[in-house]
């Protein structure tokens, strides 16, 4: 999968993206991360991207000539463009879904389907449910705004959605790059040490069904179905005056399981409650978080 990050600062991902899980993906060919200088796609002596905003109002805007150079540079053509080559290609015969990826193609003759985001605190806020469906993408290209914000006619233009990473402002859009492209980069296939790891975090997909098939030590990352993952512990055994959890310690399976999803569900009723509407629940995690509404206050 690429990643295409249109900055006023590439160097503001430098370390970010040279440490840890995101370096061994790009050393390993999985996940390859391009970034562009927008500055590079001016043609005054001063690389001018920002401009006084129409009407008047604090601050600037990042003009939309150069961000138009650019993703046209990445072989993004405008939205509409896309559209309607992908339903006219769709309709001719079986090997339309071909023909319309190469519509896709960029400079450098890359293919498969590309997705334009906008990170912008007006954005629909980014999830792990989001991470996921741009996971399956083979290009994601993100623009980064500064200052004000994006002449409004990019996002009209060019962009397929606008991302935000949560409710707050930022000073610029390369700190929620960054967020989209670690979140998704580990979902793909190959990237966590074990497949199947990303299933069952906070927000995993995983449902609570996995309980039946899981044999042997439960993974750490066992569980999931919606909730929030369940607390962590290691060496040594007592820290601080506290004592690990006795039955993690005593190698029964079955009880840890049971343990596990009991913490999953406590923490998620305390932190986030809104999250159990929508969690796959078993009878007996309904009996658990009956219980534990009942322990409570
Ligand atoms: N005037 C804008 C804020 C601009 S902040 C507003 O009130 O909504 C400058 C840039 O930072 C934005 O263009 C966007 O790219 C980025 N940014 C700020 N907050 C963000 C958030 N919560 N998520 C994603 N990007 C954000």
């Amino acid at each position: 999968m690429r990643f295409d990050i249109v900055t006023i600062f590439p160097g503001f991902f430098e370390s970010v993206f040279a440490q840890g899980i995101v370096r061994r993906a790009q050393n390993s060919g999985l996940v390859e991360i391009r970034l562009h200088d927008l500055r590079d796609f001016t043609h005054d002596r001063h690389r001018t991207v920002d401009d006084r905003p129409f009407g008047g109002g604090e601050g600037m805007v990042l003009k939309p000539g150069p961000l138009a150079e650019a993703l046209e540079a990445l072989g993004v053509r405008p939205r509409a463009e896309r559209e309607s080559s992908k339903s006219a290609s769709q309709q001719v015969s079986e090997s339309a879904k071909k023909s319309s990826a190469e519509d896709f193609a960029s400079n450098d003759g890359s293919v498969g389907e590309t997705q334009v985001i906008l990170l912008s605190a007006q954005g629909k806020v980014f999830t792990q449910a989001v991470a996921r469906e741009l996971a399956a993408l083979e290009r994601v290209v993100l623009i980064c705004g500064r200052y004000e914000g994006v002449d409004e006619r990019i996002n009209e233009l060019y962009c397929d959605m606008e991302l935000s990473i949560g409710d707050y402002v930022l000073s610029g859009g390369e700190p929620a790059a960054t967020v989209v492209v670690d979140a998704t980069m580990r979902l793909i296939p190959g990237v966590l040490g074990n497949e199947a790891s990303g299933e069952f975090e906070s927000f995993g997909a995983a449902d609570a069904e996995i309980d039946m098939d899981v044999k042997g030590v439960p993974r750490s990352q066992h569980g999931a179905g919606g909730l929030l993952d369940y607390p962590h512990y290691t060496r040594p055994v007592e820290f601080g005056g506290l004592v690990a959890p006795q039955v993690l310690l005593n190698g029964d399976h079955a009880q840890i399981r049971r343990w596990r999803r009991e913490q999953q569900l406590k923490k998620t009723l305390r932190n986030r409650p809104e999250l159990l509407e929508g969690a796959a629940l078993s009878a007996e995690d309904l009996r658990m978080l009956e219980e534990l509404r009942g322990t409570e206050d």
